[in-house]
């Protein structure tokens, strides 16, 4: 049997190789590539993609799976070797089902649409990305029938990001969260708004840089093993355990910009530079759901990075960079005013409370282009609609309405977006066990001080990787089942404080 394994082993990571060489390509394009290097790079991540495929999907490996699968089942769920026979065989079951063709396709089409956002976003173009997004979400759906038998046409979307999840699961979450939500955001808005002008003065680029940096590096992210480019659109990638790379995006007249966006980012690479060696290229190497990570993306940016402790430590630090700035500014008007809860255009800098209305908008936008019940020629008036009747603004452009994320425009329609709050209500569950285990977190995190935390997330979540699903995770960390209580608990506590509501 370990002939068999090893042989595995070896066909996967040719596998993972040729992922990550096109992984690399991606973060060049976003990165360093000049516009003209479009076609070639299309074309180049699309030749990748469909090598990759037709690799993974060769039936000699599917044998070799058939074969190993008695071995797998005799070994312990949690070992590694038999998640890797068990979730290469998922895998294995569900690439199957499309054509390379289909794969380079899609690839290809995604990277000139990306490339097409970059420049269109900036003009306030809509019509110029449209046809992008009509074939975008034209393969997207062609997608779909590859699972036939679904119950919506999004799961086979959603298995991809949050496997195990279905739309009307996350419809259900999203209701019982929204009746809470509102209430509290109404409840927040008939207070005095913070005051958050001392945010929006002139704050030179690349000392934002060294300070957001120098904090990842204290969460403990490894610059032996990473790094941070700039992009229009942050996100992080790794092409290995030892190669977890960052990005930002820097405002010169909003500190809080580069700052939130660092940390989160640097969340999302912290999981990624603990996972465990052994899985090393392997398709176990990554994280195991889009909203496991998030999890620890909005962990990191918000319910540390915007706490209270943590300003204790840090703030006389951002005052010594900015002195002309911030010197005068007290800490508790500083905290205010990076907390401010305010219904704005913007998801990326949205706060905590309203954050979860923006993804719930844009899911349901998904769900109503997947069905084919909302034309991409009318999705920036719905946008517009829905989000009058949400937040009680409308935008004035698309470039702040429905171009401000990549989203759609890089990785295609559905799928991606409730991770994002799937992992606002993991972060506060997972907080709240932490700090159960160790109480010290938050002495800790007033001295800048990491460690327990960062040990006890690696030690439960991240060094796993993709060995478990999320739901068999979570009940693994938690010892039962995702909840929004602790995740509403956290909001009403830290915001219930904040603006003064009994
Ligand atoms: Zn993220």
């Amino acid at each position: 049997m370990h002939k068999k394994l090893q042989e595995l082993k070896t066909r996967l990571l040719e596998v993972n190789n040729l992922k990550s060489a096109s992984a690399v390509l991606a973060w060049d394009q976003a990165t360093y590539m000049p516009p003209g290097g479009t076609p070639a790079r299309a074309r180049q991540l699309a030749t990748l993609e469909r090598l990759a495929h037709e690799k993974f999907i060769d039936p000699a490996l599917g044998r070799l799976l058939d074969e190993l699968l008695p071995y797998g089942e005799s070994l312990p769920y949690d070992s590694d070797e038999a998640s890797l026979i068990r979730i290469t065989r998922r895998d294995y079951e569900r690439a199957t089902r499309i054509p390379p063709s289909f794969r380079a396709e899609f690839t290809s089409h995604m990277a000139e649409s990306y490339q097409a956002w970059t420049q269109a976003r900036p003009a306030n173009d809509f019509a110029a990305v449209r046809p992008y997004l009509e074939k975008g979400l034209e393969l997207c759906r062609q997608f779909a029938e590859f699972y036939p038998g679904y119950e919506h046409i999004a799961d086979p979307w959603i298995h991809e990001w949050d496997y195990g999840l279905k739309a009307s699961t996350v419809r259900s979450l999203f209701a019982d969260l929204r009746e809470q939500l509102v209430p509290l955001v109404q409840t927040i808005a008939d207070r005095p708004l913070a005051d958050d002008s001392c945010l929006h003065q002139h704050f030179p680029e690349a000392l934002q840089w060294d300070f957001g940096l120098d904090v990842a590096r204290r969460f403990g992210y490894d610059m032996q093993r990473g790094r941070q480019d700039k992009v229009p659109h942050p996100f992080t990638t790794n092409f290995s355990i030892g190669d977890v790379r960052i990005t930002t995006e820097v405002k010169e007249d909003d500190v809080s910009w580069a700052l939130f966006g660092t940390l989160h980012e640097a969340g999302h690479g912290l999981y990624e530079q603990g996972i465990h060696p052994a899985l090393e290229g392997t398709p176990l190497a990554v994280g195991t759901s889009a909203g496991m990570h998030e999890s620890q993306s909005r962990l990191w940016e918000n319910v540390v990075g915007r706490n209270q402790r943590f300003w204790q430590f840090f703030y006389p630090r951002l005052q010594a960079v900015f002195p002309a700035q911030l010197g005068a500014v007290s800490l508790d008007t500083f905290y205010r005013a990076i907390n401010r809860v305010e219904r704005t255009l913007i998801r990326g800098s949205a706060d905590e409370v309203t954050y979860n209305l923006h993804i719930m908008l844009r899911f349901d936008l998904e769900l109503a282009l997947l069905e084919g019940s909302l034309a991409v020629k009318d999705l920036p008036e719905a946008w517009r609609t829905r989000f009058q009747a949400d937040f009680g603004l409308i935008p004035t452009d698309d470039r702040d309405g429905v171009m401000q994320d990549s989203h759609w425009y890089a990785d295609g329609i559905g799928g991606q977006f409730q991770g994002y709050t799937l992992g606002n209500i993991l972060s506060a569950q997972f907080y709240e066990a932490a700090l159960q285990a160790h109480p010290e977190i938050l002495d800790e995190m007033a001295q800048g001080e990491f460690g327990t935390l960062h040990g006890w997330l690696r030690e439960r979540i991240y060094q796993h990787g993709r060995k478990f699903t999320a739901n068999e995770l979570v009940e693994r960390v938690i010892g039962g089942p995702m909840r929004i209580e602790p995740y509403l608990h956290y909001l009403r506590n830290k915001y219930g404080e904040l603006y003064r509501i009994q």
